[in-house]
């Protein structure tokens, strides 16, 4: 798991990180050791680059010296020697002998010129990624040296995803960016226009062959993004699941994607951050153990001002923002200020962490319905129909519950529930870190005193909490999880 937002400088899980750069190396000297297939690769991928690129080695594979008669290649036919590192900006190692390799690494190190050993990630001072050309695109994928085989096959994916006309659409949105720049002034209509472009019929048509058509529906969307005013701000409603950032929807990554700012609550996962666009405003308004950092009315109040400055604000909310979220009074705030809105549903925490517990909610033998419920509930006055949650057949989820633990059972019992009654507490549900507490509403208060449980967690009472031995999958003890490599 990543840590905080804005902590990239922890070291990776295999203790190297690299920084990932493209070289330009037009006009740049480079040197290649070694005269094999592997070197012959390497002059392949360097040559359309425009470096002017020196080899050596005893033994040249006939294609370089083919390559050589007809390109800007110069080979030198014998040992290398120090002094072939004069003037070099890069050096790339590919003779058969490992120790030969390090030594030349070596000298590189000494002079500051970034080397490459192939095959020897300990020895290299950068690695070469594996790559999907669509040129002008270039997408490079890199494990830091850990699997080649899962890069190649990250690499085949991409390849059948990534449409082959894609370097000419990169081609004709440059083109598109000087008419954008000429027409439209501020930067973000210009960003609006190039994706309406890209994500709308102009992409589409030109991908399939179709550049006239292309071209005509572009030039409309200028035109019609010339004529408009200021471009309007909306505020999208996200949910953000529970916790597992794989179970965000497809809408919820495009508004993250889209945004200008994004204001997210406490409970949403430094992963889910991540999808949001590298240069949105990322503002924190949640709540610490009950002490609200943000009020209410400042978080309704900065929502209205950045959507009134025409930006695309995100409220990233965790679960589904209509459940316990106050989504709804974020929204009446919205609608009083004119501000146009929409809401992406989450995957609340009951369905997300009855689903990686194992505990079905409702079950044609021991459940009909379910409740969600705060365990806040009572508190203000109001009390829930505890007599309603008590009944045999029904399944209750008490939200933010685990404080009010000891009410909650107390009134179930009261109210005529059985003290055999199974009864779950899951916390942290659907993270690597989450845990399952399983009894009865008799003995479920002792097990999770001593169980050290840490927020957050809700508590889940019903039949159907006994299915969660026969059914549990996620992090369960003699079950490996291989969904994700499949
Ligand atoms: N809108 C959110 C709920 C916000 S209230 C939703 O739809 O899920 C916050 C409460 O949700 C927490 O106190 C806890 O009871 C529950 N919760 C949220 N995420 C959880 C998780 N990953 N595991 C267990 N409970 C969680």
């Amino acid at each position: 798991m990543s840590g905080g937002v804005d902590s990239n400088d922890a070291p990776g899980a295999n203790g190297l990180n690299y920084f990932p750069v493209f070289f330009d190396l037009k006009g740049q000297k480079v040197l290649v050791v070694g005269g094999g297939e592997v070197a012959l690769r390497k002059v392949s991928l360097l040559q359309p680059t425009g470096a002017r690129i020196t080899l050596v080695a005893p033994r040249i594979h006939p294609e370089l010296t083919e390559r050589a008669a007809v390109s800007a290649l110069a080979i030198e036919s014998r040992e290398f020697t120090p002094g072939d590192l004069d003037d070099m900006r890069l050096v790339i190692v590919a003779t058969s002998r490992r120790a030969v390799n390090r030594w030349i690494a070596k000298l590189c190190d000494a002079r500051a010129i970034p080397v490459n050993v192939v095959d020897d990630r300990a020895a290299s001072r950068f690695i070469v990624p594996a790559i999907i050309d669509r040129d002008p695109v270039l997408v490079a994928v890199s494990t830091g040296g850990t699997s080649p085989v899962l890069a190649r096959r990250l690499r085949e994916r991409l390849e059948a995803v990534i449409p082959k006309g894609l370097g000419d659409l990169a081609a004709w949105l440059r083109d598109l960016r000087a008419a954008s720049r000429r027409r439209l002034s501020a930067t973000d209509q210009r960003r609006r226009f190039f994706e309406a472009v890209i994500d709308g019929d102009a992409a589409r048509r030109f991908i399939a062959g179709d550049r006239r058509g292309a071209l005509r529906i572009a030039q409309q969307l200028l035109a019609s993004a010339c004529g408009a005013a200021r471009a309007a701000g909306e505020v999208t409603l996200v949910g953000a699941g529970p916790g597992d950032p794989d179970l965000l929807t497809l809408k919820a990554l495009r508004a993250l994607q889209d945004a200008d700012v994004i204001l997210y609550d406490r409970l949403v996962s430094a992963e889910v951050l991540d999808f949001a666009r590298r240069d949105a405003t990322r503002i924190c308004v949640g709540k610490s153990s009950g002490g609200a950092t943000t009020t209410q009315a400042a978080i309704n109040d900065l929502l209205i001002e950045h959507a009134r400055h025409g930006r695309r604000v995100v409220r990233l909310k965790g679960g589904d923002p209509f459940v316990f979220g106050r989504g709804g009074e974020e929204l009446e705030a919205l609608a009083r200020a004119g501000i146009n809105f929409s809401v992406v549903p989450g995957i609340t925490a009951a369905t997300g962490c009855a689903a990686y517990a194992g505990i079905p909610l409702t079950h044609r033998e021991y459940a009909h319905s379910v409740s969600f419920v705060t365990g806040h509930a009572g508190d203000g006055g109001d009390e829930p129909d505890w007599r309603a949650l008590a009944m045999p057949g029904t399944t209750a989820v008490f939200y933010m519950g685990l404080a009010r633990l000891d009410r909650i059972v107390c009134k179930l019992l009261e109210h005529g529930a059985a003290a055999s009654r199974p009864a779950a507490i899951v916390a942290q549900g659907t993270t690597a870190n989450q845990r399952v507490l399983t009894a009865t509403l008799a003995t479920i208060r002792d097990v999770a005193s001593v169980a050290d449980l840490e927020p957050p967690a809700l508590l889940v009472v019903g039949e159907v909490v006994a299915l969660h031995s026969t059914l549990a999958w996620f992090n369960a003890p003699g079950r490996v999880d291989l969904s994700a490599i499949a």
